[in-house]
């Protein structure tokens, strides 16, 4: 039977309409939610980010500001900016859009946000506690690909879940919360990587398979085990004649083979690619509230 397809702009959706509520309801405390977002240059992969982070939080109904900066603004006046911010109320989230020119050094700049206000999770205190297993903002694609797995009742206590990949930004943070001893969590882990000889011989054995390789289709069916759930985080261009760009979006796997085996799996695009910007918001408000009882 073909798997079940997990939608992400469903369990997307589902989430920013909570927060919609989660929003009224600590406006009628007199708590508002605040987004800062930097952006240096004109990357236009990064403008284009910058503008769905802005449009969710209008969604929402939360603020949010971009403030733009010049390609050759300094790392000084950017980290003078961030210090700013960081003592400014009206920001509850602060997150500076990377990559940055070459001449900014992007661990000072992340360094420097206030862990409170960090809201992709990437400050080394944050994921600090993330590993202890304590409360912080868990870094956006791997806390949405999480919930992809929970809102379709694919609880992974007790599954052998295979990570490929481990990176700061997806495999090593994902691996750090399912691992822990929580609710939506308490799974067997098992990271694999460049460094692993033969990597099939993994991923055969996941309950639970997260491509986050950022390779095109290169789980293929024989890798995957009948009925395993298939998470695929990998978003790759690969060229495309019949496409009016002259290219398509394609995962880390096989998708049309291996949803004949899965019992679950998640498309490219309209997979994990919606969840993080939801989760973002999701990290903005979360931070809202606990600012305030502080
Ligand atoms: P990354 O920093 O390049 O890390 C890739 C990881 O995959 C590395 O750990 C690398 O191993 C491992 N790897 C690469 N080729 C491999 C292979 N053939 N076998 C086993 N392991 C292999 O990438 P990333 O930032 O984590 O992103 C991964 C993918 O997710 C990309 O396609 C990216 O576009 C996508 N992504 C999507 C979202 C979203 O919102 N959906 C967000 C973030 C990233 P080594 O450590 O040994 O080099």
């Amino acid at each position: 039977m073909p798997a079940k397809v997990i939608s992400g702009k469903e369990v997307a959706g589902e989430i920013r309409d909570e927060l919609k509520k989660k929003v009224a309801e600590l406006n009628g405390k007199g708590v508002y939610p605040g987004l800062g977002v930097i952006l240096v240059g004109e990357d236009p992969a990064s403008v284009s980010y910058v503008t769905s982070k802005a449009k969710g939080c209008e969604e929402i109904g939360i603020h949010e500001e971009t403030i733009r900066l010049a390609a050759d603004t300094s790392e000084d006046e950017v980290l003078q900016l961030i210090d700013k911010m960081n003592n400014d109320k009206k920001f509850s989230g602060i997150l500076v859009q990377l990559p940055l020119p070459d001449h900014i050094d992007e661990e000072k700049v992340v360094n420097k946000i206030a862990p409170e206000k960090d809201v992709d999770g990437f400050h080394p205190v944050n994921q600090g506690l993330l590993l202890r297993g304590e409360q912080c903002p868990l870094p956006c694609t791997a806390h949405g690909a999480q919930q992809m797995l929970m809102r379709s009742g694919n609880d992974p206590a007790g599954k052998h879940v295979v990570i490929c990949g481990r990176s700061n930004i997806v495999g090593k943070p994902l691996a750090a919360m399912l691992m822990q001893k929580a609710k939506g969590a308490n799974a067997v882990v098992t990271v694999v990587h460049t460094g692993a000889k033969d990597i099939a011989y993994f991923t055969k054995q996941a309950d639970i398979l997260v491509a986050a390789m950022g390779r095109p289709q290169t789980i293929t069916a024989d890798m995957v085990k009948e009925g395993a759930i298939v998470i695929d985080v990998g978003v790759n261009r690969i060229e495309d004649a019949s496409k009016k760009k002259g290219f398509r979006l394609v995962g880390d796997v096989d998708y049309e083979p291996i949803a004949e085996k899965a019992s679950y799996i998640t498309p490219v695009p309209g997979g994990v690619g919606p969840m993080t910007v939801t989760m973002l918001l999701y990290n903005t408000v979360e931070a809202a509230e606990i600012i305030s009882q502080s």
